[in-house]
């Protein structure tokens, strides 16, 4: 008879996030730095100090189905912070990518579109192009008209262009896009 090895995968949330992002959210000890100068903590339905607590406890869906990996702004005043030197905002960066894999950011639809068309900008012209990634959002978000009145005036005080500017090390971009993916194992 096979004995329940109680361990067996008590520690495979973390120890994925360990092998994405070379983040160890075991060396947390709760200190609650990371919460307490979290400008974006009072929003966030799990605080970053909980974040790591439910991933030491191998709360998978928990974490992949909150809202604070897409609240974090990723500004690391967290990061600089801790105590532990545990890189939170890579932490939240690598939780965002597994929550998308695994099906789990389906309440967070609009934010995932935001986060893959500013991305997909980013790829293709090696900065953002403002009034691609506003008319790409509305429409995946099925409001094409949306905020369409303010676009004449921000064309006219030059805040956004009709046209990419694309910077001359696309390929440079490009790469990093295709490291991370290798990163992933994608
Ligand atoms: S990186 Fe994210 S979690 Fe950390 S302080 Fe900034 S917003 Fe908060
Ligand atoms: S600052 Fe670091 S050690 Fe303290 S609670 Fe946050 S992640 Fe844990």
């Amino acid at each position: 008879m096979k004995i329940l090895d109680r361990n067996e995968d008590v520690h495979q949330f973390r120890d994925d996030i360990l092998t994405l992002s070379g983040e160890d959210a075991s060396s947390c000890v709760q200190c609650g730095k990371c919460t307490g100068s979290c400008p974006i903590a009072l929003e966030m339905d799990l605080k970053p100090s909980q974040v790591l607590r439910h991933i030491q406890l191998n709360s998978r869906k928990t974490v992949l189905e909150c809202s604070t990996i897409w609240l974090c702004a990723s500004c690391e005043t967290c990061s600089s912070r801790c105590p532990e030197k545990i890189e939170i905002a890579t932490i939240m960066d690598t939780l965002r990518k597994m929550a998308i894999e695994e099906g789990l950011a389906t309440g967070q639809k609009q934010v995932v579109d935001f986060d893959r068309i500013f991305l997909d900008s980013i790829k293709r012209h090696g900065r953002v192009h403002e009034l691609g990634l506003v008319m790409r959002y509305n429409m995946a978000s099925r409001e094409p008209l949306k905020d369409v009145h303010l676009g004449p005036l921000m064309l006219g005080k030059g805040k956004i262009s009709l046209l990419a500017h694309k910077i001359r090390e696309r390929t440079t971009v490009k790469e990093i896009f295709r490291q991370s993916r290798r990163f992933l194992g994608k």
